[in-house]
């Protein structure tokens, strides 16, 4: 007979072999006894009230067991079962069909390895029995095993005083599952993770993300503590107030292994690993994040021009200088520094040039100030100086002083040599305000009087100046309202010819009638108009009322049109004169178009060509208010002007001043020299006009001829007046 596979027939032997135990043996024991005697059986029935009894505890134990949530079973020395639970037996359902009393927990086992039921024996089956026997004998630790459907059983199994065993079986499935998804997320989290202990903080476990990148091996971590990745003896995130505080994150400077200082933000967790209390550190690194927001908070602060601080920086510093300088009972200076014509090196030179003036300027202002002062940038052109330690205004003179001599050097830029002038606004605490806000805002109004005065010099905050700009940011915004809703318009002062008295023609000055204040000079609002742009609305609606109003004048009877230098700016000032002289029917000789010397300053060649342009339509150009401003002589060379108008001061003190009578006559001989016209503007007097008969001047403008009038008095005065002979012009005065 061919002998049968080993592991086929073990379990049938086993089988065959189980004996199993008496059930009763009680029974068994009366069964075997002869008949009883009166003491016999008196004897029996106390045995069998003990069996009752023991059985009675028996199941009793039984039950109690049956409740335990762990699996139990009681070995003899033997390993043989005696007693389990439910539960053990439902934890080994596989092999639960072969416990039996009496039968060993080794056969069963080997029952089980044939069936599949102990994978961890597959392969090494004798291997796996004996060291299985060897911990059942001779218990200690605890130990797992797992089945084939996956669970695994936490073993435990201790001696007892009759050297028999009693195990207790503990079902860790879920918990094994816990820890290895916990293993799981650690290994592979790609987040730098830690675990150290709580007592002596030794790095107990660090993921491949800690390792790649601190630098340091896993060997090399083990050995340290978690204190030496630390940059600075601080409380470690998990102890003192933060203990328990699970998910806050501490913010930590670690040492990273390349030797580099790097900021962590840390979240840390208690948990137990092994046996010993731990902690789980999550190490985040924000040293890019940190640097990102260092680099934001600067680049809030900052000018990204110059580097210098901003407005709000300047108002945190300034918050604290004025502290500090009322507590000493100190002044402190605020010089607000505008730039003066920046626009036109922008417009002229580029960006470029522009943006590197900037710099250049922001240095040298830097180099005059000492560590206590504070210096920003406030606008494109602005600048603010904070000055501390001051005790008297003249202090803050010389420092002004000092700046704008500092600035006014030549700038060599890209081969460039640029020249740029500042005006200081100066404005002084406790006097001029104790708070950062409205020192600044002081200082500017007190710049804004040094730009209209002349730039190029500081002026100081006065009360009132306030009041001033109050009613400036009124006339702004109801200038705008009159420009939209038409309410400007030309009045025309007559241009008389001083031999024939003829009006040769008029000068459209705007006018503003204001609903509150009536009349309002254009002095006083061309200027406002100019700052803000509105100018180009006024000048449009200007000309084109004036030519249109000339168109129905006689033919000999020209208009003069005052233009802004920023109408030059815009582009479009000589189609504008071209679609209006067109739109009018307007000869363009009838034109008088007058511009001032302020619009030659800048020797731009476009500024030129368009004059030339206007000029070959046949446009007559005119020097306004000559004698006042840079009087260049440059400038009448640069230009063929038709004609120059002699200003008014001039005029005024023709006859009791013989300087100005030498002016006059040395402008109406270099006109006559020119081939230009020669015009006296403000002609008040009889003896003013004689004076300018005289020295052959050949066009008068004043009042003594007539004040400027509006469209419909000019169509009837030349109707009913015809021409003026002098002294006939005094008739004209309103
Ligand atoms: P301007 O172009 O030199 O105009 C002459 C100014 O002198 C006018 O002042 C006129 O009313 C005034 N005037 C004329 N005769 C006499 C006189 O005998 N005595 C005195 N004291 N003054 C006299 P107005 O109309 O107040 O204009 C002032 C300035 O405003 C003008 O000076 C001109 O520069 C500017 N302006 C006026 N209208 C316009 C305009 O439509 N566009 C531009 N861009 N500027 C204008
Ligand atoms: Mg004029
Ligand atoms: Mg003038």
């Amino acid at each position: 007979m061919p002998k049968k596979p080993k592991a086929t027939r073990k379990p049938k032997q086993l089988i065959v072999r189980f004996p199993g135990r008496p059930a009763k043996p009680a029974a068994k024991l009366s069964a075997n006894r002869r008949p009883a005697t009166g003491e016999a059986v008196r004897k029996a029935a106390e045995v069998k009230a003990a069996l009752a009894e023991a059985r009675k505890s028996h199941e009793r134990l039984r039950e109690a067991i049956d409740i335990l949530p762990q699996g139990i079973v009681f070995l003899d020395a033997d390993g043989r079962y005696i007693l389990w639970n439910k539960k053990y037996a439902e934890m080994y359902s596989r092999s639960s069909d072969l416990f039996r009393p009496g039968v060993r927990l080794e056969d069963t086992i080997r029952v089980g390895i044939a069936r599949g039921d102990y994978p961890e024996a597959i392969g090494r089956e004798e291997e796996w029995i004996a060291a299985r026997l060897k911990k059942l004998f001779q218990p200690g630790e605890q130990h797992e095993q797992r089945l084939a459907d996956g669970r695994v059983i936490l073993i435990d199994e201790r001696l007892t005083g009759d050297g028999g065993i009693i195990g207790l079986r503990v079902d860790i499935t879920e918990l094994k599952q816990r820890e290895a998804s916990f293993r799981l997320l650690f290994d592979s989290n790609p987040v730098p993770m830690i675990v150290c202990a709580l007592g002596d903080e030794r790095i107990l476990a660090v993921n491949d993300a800690a390792i790649q990148h601190y630098g340091y091996s896993r060997g090399e971590f083990e050995k340290l503590t978690i204190r030496n990745l630390q940059a600075f003896d601080v409380e470690p995130p998990w102890a003192g107030e933060h203990a328990g505080d699970e998910r806050a994150a501490h913010a930590w400077k670690h040492v990273r292994g390349d030797g580099a200082l790097i900021d962590l933000a840390i979240y840390s967790r208690q948990l137990v690993y092994g046996d010993r209390p731990a902690v789980l550190l999550a190490l985040l690194d924000t040293t890019e994040r940190k640097r990102a927001e260092a680099r934001l908070t600067f680049m809030a602060q900052h000018d990204g021009l110059t580097g210098l601080p901003n407005r709000n920086l300047l108002r945190q510093q300034m918050d604290d200088i004025l502290l500090r300088t009322r507590r000493n009972a100190e002044k402190v200076a605020v010089l607000v520094l505008g730039l003066d014509h920046f626009k036109a090196v922008n417009d002229t030179l580029g960006h470029g040039i522009g943006d590197k003036l900037l710099r250049g300027v922001a240095k040298r202002l830097q180099s005059m100030l000492r560590e206590e002062d504070a210096l920003a940038r406030l606008n494109s052109d602005e600048f603010a100086v904070i000055q501390s330690g001051v005790t008297r205004p003249e202090d803050a003179i010389s420092m002004a002083r000092r700046l704008l001599d500092a600035i006014a050097d030549p700038y060599l830029l890209d081969g460039h040599s640029v020249v740029i002038g500042a005006s200081i606004g100066v404005a002084m605490s406790p006097s001029d305000g104790d708070e950062s806000e409205k020192l600044l805002k002081n200082a500017d109004l007190a710049l804004s009087r040094a730009k209209n005065d002349s730039r190029g010099t500081f002026s100081f905050f006065e009360a009132g100046m306030d009041a001033r700009a109050q009613a400036r940011r009124k006339i702004e915004t109801d200038l705008r309202e009159a420009v939209h809703t038409g309410a400007l318009r030309p009045y025309y002062q007559p241009l008389v010819d001083l031999a024939s008295g003829r009006i040769t023609g008029f000068e459209a000055l705007v006018r503003w009638p204001h609903p509150e204040r009536g009349m309002i000079s254009p002095a006083e609002f061309i200027p406002v108009a100019e700052e803000t742009g509105l100018i180009n609305a006024v000048g449009g609606l200007m000309l084109r009322r004036a030519c249109t109003d000339a168109a129905q004048w006689p033919d000999d009877v020209r208009v003069a049109v005052n233009l802004s230098p920023l109408q030059f700016r815009v582009g479009n000032l000589l189609s504008l004169v071209v679609e209006t002289l067109e739109q009018s029917g307007l000869p363009a000789k009838r034109l008088e178009l007058e511009i001032t010397e302020t619009l030659l300053l800048e020797k731009s060649s476009e500024v030129l060509a368009t004059l030339h342009a206007l000029r070959a339509l046949g446009v007559r150009i005119s020097m306004d208010d000559f004698g006042t401003g840079y009087s260049s002589l440059s400038y009448l060379r640069s230009f063929p002007f038709d004609k120059i108008k002699i200003d008014q001061s001039f005029v005024r003190d023709l006859v009791a001043n013989p300087d100005a009578q030498a002016i006059v006559r040395s402008i109406i001989s270099l006109g006559k020299g020119l081939g230009v016209t020669i015009t006296a503007e403000g002609v008040e007097s009889e003896a003013e006009v004689n004076c300018l008969r005289n020295e052959g001047c050949h066009e008068g403008q004043g009042f003594l001829f007539s004040r400027a009038r509006p469209n419909a008095e000019i169509v009837s005065l030349l109707k009913t007046q015809g021409n003026w002979s002098a002294p006939a012009g005094a008739a004209l005065v309103a």
